[in-house]
C-alpha cells in the first residue's frame, strides 16, 4: 500500500500542529453539483482564496463535463459511442485519452480474470433499470459470445481499436467515474491545491489531510439509508471506491436485478451486497470494485490481497463484512477501521 492510514498514537501529536499550521483567512470551500455522469459530484479544498477556489471548483467540472461528453453511451456523439456503431467494420482510429483507458481497462480484466469487462455492455445495453426492463436467456444466450475483452484489439502504434466481431459493444460506467476524480485531483494538484476532496457517486479520492486529521470517508450499510455506515475509514492521500447492488436495480420475483453484470453469464452478479476498494488512484479503485460481485467473496480477496497497492472491504450476502488482509490489526501496522 502506498496510501497512508494514519496511526491514532499520532494524532493527539499532529492535532497540535494543526492549529499553528492553518493560515488565518484560508477556509474549506465546497461544492455539490448534480447531473454530470449522471451522479452527485463533490469538491472540497483548503484555500487561502476564495474565487481562485471556485474557479478550480469550475475546473473540475469542466473537465468532468468533457468526459461525459466524450465516455457515455447515452450520448451518440460520444466518441464512445462512434467506436460502438464502427470499430466492428475495422480499426478506429481515437484519442489518447480513450485509448489509454481502454488499456487500463483491459489490464483490469487480465488481474481480475475476466470479472472486470467493458464489453459487458454486449448484454449489459439490453438492461434498464429505471424501466425494470431486462433481456430474456434467448436474448442473453444470442448476445453473450459477444463479451469478452479479448474481443477489444487496441494498436498502439497506429492509436486505433478495432472489434474483432459483430455484436460487441463497450461501455465504461464502471471505470469513468473514478477516471474522472482522478482527472479532477490532477487539476487541483496543478493549480497548487493540496488538501481537497473529489468523489463522483461512488468513487473519491482525497489528497493531503485536514491539519493534521485524516478525513473520514464512510462506508453505507447497503440495506440501510444513505446515512447509515457500517464503517468509517480514515484516509490520506488515497482514493476509495464502492460498488453497491443498491444503487442502480428492482426486484422481480425474489430477485434483485442491478448493475453490475457478470460477464460470463449475462445476469446480474450478485455474490456479494457490496464492496469497497482502497487505493492510489479512483480510476482503479474503480475498476476494481466490481469484481467481488462477480467473483464471490472468497477469491475476489485472494485477488485483492495479491494486487499490491489495493486494499478490500466486502459485505457479504448475510450481512457481514471481511477485510483484506493489510486491513487486519498487526499485518500492516494500520489498525482496523472504526
Ligand atoms: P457507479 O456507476 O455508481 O460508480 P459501480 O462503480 O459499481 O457504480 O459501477 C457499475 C457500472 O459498471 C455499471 O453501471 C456498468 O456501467 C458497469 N459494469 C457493470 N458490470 C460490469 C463488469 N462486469 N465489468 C465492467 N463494468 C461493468
Ligand atoms: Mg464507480
Amino acid at each position: 500500500m502506498n496510501f497512508k492510514i494514519p496511526m491514532s498514537a499520532l494524532g493527539a501529536v499532529m492535532l497540535a500542529a494543526a492549529a499553528a499550521a492553518a493560515p488565518a483567512h484560508a477556509e474549506w470551500v465546497n461544492r455539490v453539483t448534480d447531473g454530470i455522469m449522471g451522479t452527485r459530484i463533490t469538491v472540497e479544498l483548503w484555500s487561502e482564496d476564495k474565487p481562485k477556489a471556485e474557479a478550480a471548483i469550475d475546473a473540475v467540472l469542466d473537465e468532468m463535463r468533457h468526459i461525459d461528453e466524450s465516455m457515455s453511451t447515452y450520448k451518440p456523439t460520444s466518441e464512445v459511442s462512434q467506436v460502438n456503431a464502427k470499430a466492428a467494420d475495422g480499426p478506429m482510429h481515437i484519442g489518447k485519452e480513450l485509448f489509454d483507458l481502454l488499456v487500463k481497462a483491459k489490464e483490469y480484466s487480465v488481474i481480475t480474470d475476466g470479472a472486470f469487462d467493458i464489453t459487458y455492455a454486449s448484454v449489459g445495453y439490453m438492461y434498464n433499470f429505471p424501466k425494470h426492463i431486462r433481456p430474456d436467456d434467448a436474448q442473453i444466450a444470442k448476445a453473450l459470445p459477444a463479451v469478452d475483452y479479448r474481443h477489444v484489439i487496441l494498436d498502439h502504434q497506429n492509436q486505433t481499436v478495432q472489434f474483432s466481431q459483430k455484436g460487441v459493444r463497450i461501455d465504461l460506467g464502471g471505470i469513468a467515474k473514478g477516471y474522472s476524480v482522478d482527472c479532477g485531483i490532477d487539476v487541483l494538484k496543478a493549480r497548487g491545491f493540496t488538501r481537497a476532496y473529489v468523489s463522483a457517486g461512488g468513487d473519491s479520492r482525497i489528497i493531503g489531510d485536514r491539519f493534521g486529521k485524516p478525513w473520514m470517508v464512510g462506508i453505507r450499510d447497503p440495506r440501510k439509508g444513505e446515512g447509515e455506515v457500517i464503517a468509517s475509514i480514515p484516509l490520506v492521500d488515497a482514493a476509495i471506491s464502492t460498488s453497491g447492488d443498491y444503487e442502480r436495480f428492482f426486484d422481480e420475483g425474489g430477485v434483485r436485478y442491478h448493475h453490475i453484470i457478470d460477464p460470463h453469464t449475462g445476469h446480474s452478479a450478485s455474490k456479494v451486497r457490496s464492496a469497497t476498494i482502497i487505493g492510489p488512484y479512483a480510476t482503479r479503485t474503480d475498476g476494481l470494485s466490481k469484481t467481488a460481485f462477480v467473483l464471490g467473496p472468497e477469491k475476489a480477496m485472494e485477488i485483492y490481497n495479491r494486487i499490491e497497492d489495493i486494499d478490500a472491504i466486502i459485505v457479504k450476502l448475510d450481512g457481514t463484512v471481511v477485510f483484506s488482509k493489510g486491513m487486519q490489526r498487526g499485518k500492516a501496522g494500520a489498525p482496523p477501521p472504526k
